[in-house]
């Protein structure tokens, strides 16, 4: 048998988990590296970034090939190639947290970090950027903000023409109204393009065993939500909400083979008729399916009958402090969640996951109990399946009414004690690292002075010492809470309006609800004219 290489032999592993991947001869042909900066289970379950690496290959003229941020020598997983024999690289940023991988990437390909030392074009996407591309832009030739189904037929033409040709390349790219690097005038508004009306479904074919979501192909059944959670990027970043007709998505149905996994992707749809036609229809195949995300809300009998092969589930109650739901904007009462446990328990299910957050805006110790009570409470009421529960460092986000909001360390820590000392033991308990929080918040709200700092991160300095680096610590996380305060963030338009986050920001501290969006009535955020 021929030697094999470790490294070599790991990728070999991959494709082999691997249905429907792609490997072209390069001959002629443009290379794109399409990275995702995290491991791989995770970017094998990003719907955006397999469809690009789909949507890329193609095209006749392209080769696409994926790199993870993984150990060991970074190559090409088709064909094993080093990031610097491809013209063009792309990277697909959903965290704010991979930035840092960024750079450490094109570091270990011995890519110059700075644009104009390398012949390389070095773009990227995702929503992490779209919603600040300012911190990581230094090191970007440029940020593409947008749905890539939107933005294809633009970019393909201009990919095919001047690749290569790096100049001629960004000099085309600066045209366009979703292009943003730091050259651009900083008058010039940047656009995050969205399809109006989405036609078809986005699918992907290519499934990997060793995804997050196993084996399974990933099917978007909806754009956008409609819930107006205050905290939620993504719940405002991909307004309006957009569905399928019925129609459309039974159409899928035929390529989609019998006995396969399907994940249903969008984050909210499970009370959308046509969603609940798809999944019966999936069903009668012999398809066992899977779901991003579920709304305790809406989680009908119908619905629940479509889980037929699920083992566990993932629910976000978020808090169980009443005030505090008014205040998120996320009204689902103590009540109805207990409720729907109980229907649960009916079930064969064997693990329920439960998502809390804590550091929300204006949350008192006295909130925080109502948490730590409600889960001892479920404790004593003996379900017959195993509880998780997770709880995250509230996270305040660009483009959210709660861009307005503080992140306090202290505050945290010192919640976090009293979390640990009152639930440790209750059930299976997972708190999420300060430390990743705090980096997040500075990645999500700072601006192109992180630079300093996003190097030091990347030449393996601690988070505390390249804090330092940070030249407006306070002004990042703790912003007045004025309507005209100059956020980075402020050139990309997301089609919400700054008055509306605004307005949303005093309703979250008078403890007002906003009701779900209605899509053919309302003009209240602009998202629904504008678009
Ligand atoms: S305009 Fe109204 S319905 Fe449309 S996204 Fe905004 S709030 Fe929702």
């Amino acid at each position: 048998m021929p030697f094999i290489p470790k490294e070599l032999k790991h990728r070999e592993n991959y494709l082999l988990s691997e249905k429907g991947y792609v490997r072209k001869r390069w001959r002629g042909r443009i290379p794109i590296a399409l990275v995702f900066p995290n491991a791989y289970a995770l970017g094998m379950s990003n719907l955006g970034f397999l469809y690009l690496y789909e949507r890329l290959n193609s095209y006749e003229e392209i080769v696409c090939e994926r790199f993870f941020w993984e150990e060991g020598p970074l190559r090409s997983l088709e064909n094993n190639r080093p990031l610097k024999d491809f013209s063009i690289i792309l990277f697909t940023l959903p965290f704010e947290g991979d930035f840092v991988n960024v750079l450490k990437i094109l570091k270990a390909c011995e890519i110059p970090l700075e644009p104009e030392k390398r012949d390389k074009v070095v773009l990227a996407g995702g929503v992490a950027l779209w919603a600040n591309p300012m911190p990581l832009s230094p090191f970007l030739d440029g940020a593409l903000l947008g749905e890539w189904e939107a933005m294809e037929r633009e970019i393909i033409p201009l990919f095919l023409r001047f690749a290569g040709e790096k100049e001629k390349l960004l000099e085309a790219l600066h045209e366009k109204s979703f292009f943003f690097s730091l050259s651009k005038p900083t008058s010039e508004k940047i656009k995050i393009l969205k399809k109006s009306r989405p036609e078809k479904p986005i699918i992907s074919s290519l499934v990997s065993e060793r995804a997050q979501f196993k084996g399974s192909i990933l099917l978007e059944v909806s754009k956008g939500c409609g819930r107006s959670c205050r905290f939620c990027l993504a719940g405002y970043i991909y307004r309006p909400p957009r569905g399928y007709s019925r129609d459309t998505l039974l159409e899928v149905v035929s390529q989609i083979p019998h006995g396969a996994k399907v994940g249903l992707i969008g984050l909210e749809f499970i009370d959308r008729e046509e969603v609940l036609a798809l999944g019966k229809a999936l069903l009668a195949k012999g398809v066992t399916l899977t779901f991003s995300s579920l709304r305790i809300d809406a989680l009908t009998e119908e619905f629940l009958a479509l889980l037929t092969q699920t083992k566990s589930i993932a629910l976000a109650p978020e808090t169980a402090s009443e005030r505090l739901k008014r205040v998120i904007n996320k009204w689902i009462p103590n009540d109805e969640v207990l409720s729907l446990l109980e229907r649960l328990a009916l079930r064969p299910l064997k693990r329920v996951k439960l998502y809390f957050m804590f550091g929300l805006p204006s949350e008192k110790e006295e909130d925080l109990w109502e948490s730590i009570k409600f889960i001892k409470d479920l404790k004593k009421r003996k379900f017959p399946f195993a509880f998780r529960i997770s709880f995250s460092p509230f996270v305040p986000k660009p483009h959210t009414p709660f861009q307005w909001a503080s992140f306090n360390l202290n505050e945290l820590e010192e919640k976090k004690r009293l979390l640990e000392r009152e639930l440790r033991g209750a059930f299976e308990l997972k708190i999420d690292s300060l430390k990743e929080a705090l980096l997040q918040a500075l990645l999500a709200r700072g601006d192109a002075s992180l630079k300093e700092f996003l190097l030091s991160l990347s030449e393996g300095e601690p988070l505390k010492r390249a804090l330092k680096k940070v030249e407006r610590l306070e002004a990042i996380l703790s912003p007045p809470q004025e309507r005209d305060f100059p956020f980075p963030w402020d050139r990309v338009d997301i089609s919400v309006s700054k008055e509306f986050l605004f307005r949303e920001w005093q309703k979250a501290m008078a403890e007002r609800l906003t009701p779900f969006c209605e899509v053919s009535k309302c003009k209240a955020c602009g998202a629904c004219v504008s678009l």
